[in-house]
């Protein structure tokens, strides 16, 4: 199985397909990493928040795996954006992940109340850089925010990574980033499981015509929207299920009846109100 890859606005790749470690227990990480290393994932999404970096950094130096071989993400918390904040924070990140530089720096979530997203995109900006970080990125931004940060840098980010999934699929932002050459990371593709994406009748036929599950269609979905995503799970067989996607296409009409279940049904905060 060869997991395809995006060519990013910097010139570098990201496999379109990883994993995400979102509310992965960090007394938990290490196992579960290295299982998702071991179905085939090189794509690992992390966080500083999440707390789990140095478990993520223990799977990736028990595996054996050359370092070119994997992409690594993790993002900068809110409350290391102002001033110079952003360069220790990414020094904690590369030391609990055990790395000299991560192949994506993603700045978490704007809070604009805050005053100090455009800093951190300055900084970000510099950490590139200074080699820390290959590429760098947003997450959770509007338009808005993305006119600020190109505006101040010019540097356009090459990902902003936002809740995406068929029922809230945040037009607005997608065709921002379609115009500036940013490509979408949908988090969430799945829609944590808040949202009961699997029982919707496109998804359940489509599921049916191909012989796959519901999740698996919905993650073709995202795949043929040109998304990247990195679905969550603890469980191994599901992780393989989720990694099963590249052998079947949906067609127009099937794709198309899948966009037709937009709901506005965010799962989570809206960027303004995280702070
Ligand atoms: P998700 O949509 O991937 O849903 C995960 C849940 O879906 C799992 O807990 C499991 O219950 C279920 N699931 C997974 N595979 C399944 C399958 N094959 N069949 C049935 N159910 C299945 O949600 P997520 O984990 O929140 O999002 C993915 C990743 O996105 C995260 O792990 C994280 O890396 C990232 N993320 C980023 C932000 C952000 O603000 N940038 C926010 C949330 C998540």
């Amino acid at each position: 199985m060869t997991i395809p890859t995006i060519t990013l606005n910097d010139g570098h790749t990201i496999p379109q397909l990883g994993f995400g470690v979102f509310k992965v227990d960090p007394d938990e990480t290490e196992r579960i990493v290295s299982e998702a290393l071991e179905a085939g994932y090189r794509h690992i999404d992390t966080a500083a928040i999440y707390g789990n970096e140095a478990g993520v950094g223990r799977a990736i130096a028990a595996s054996g795996i050359a370092r070119d071989e994997l992409f690594i993400t993790t993002k900068l918390w809110l409350s290391e954006q102002a001033g110079d904040k952003p360069l220790a924070a990414l020094d904690a990140s590369l030391e609990g992940l055990g790395l000299d530089r991560v192949d994506l720096y993603l700045s978490h979530w704007p809070a604009p109340a805050n005053g100090h997203y455009v800093n951190a995109w300055e900084k970000m900006v510099a950490l590139r850089e200074a080699g820390k970080t290959t590429s760098i990125g947003v997450s959770n931004h509007l338009p808005e925010h993305l006119d600020a940060v190109i505006a101040a840098t010019g540097v356009t980010p090459a990902v902003d990574q936002i809740e995406l999934h068929p029922a809230y699929q945040q037009n607005d932002v997608t065709g921002y980033a379609r115009d500036h050459g940013i490509r979408i990371e949908a988090w969430g593709p799945l829609g944590q499981g808040k949202y009961p994406l699997f029982e919707e009748a496109p998804v359940v036929a489509a599921a049916a015509a191909h012989d796959k599950t519901p999740a698996q269609v919905v993650l073709r979905w995202h795949l043929q929207q040109g998304f990247i995503v990195f679905p969550k799970s603890n469980r191994v067989e599901r992780m393989r299920e989720n990694l099963d996607v590249f052998d079947f296409e949906l067609s127009p009409d099937e794709a198309a009846a899948i966009t037709a279940l937009e709901r506005g049904g965010r799962v989570s905060s809206h960027p303004n109100e995280v702070n």
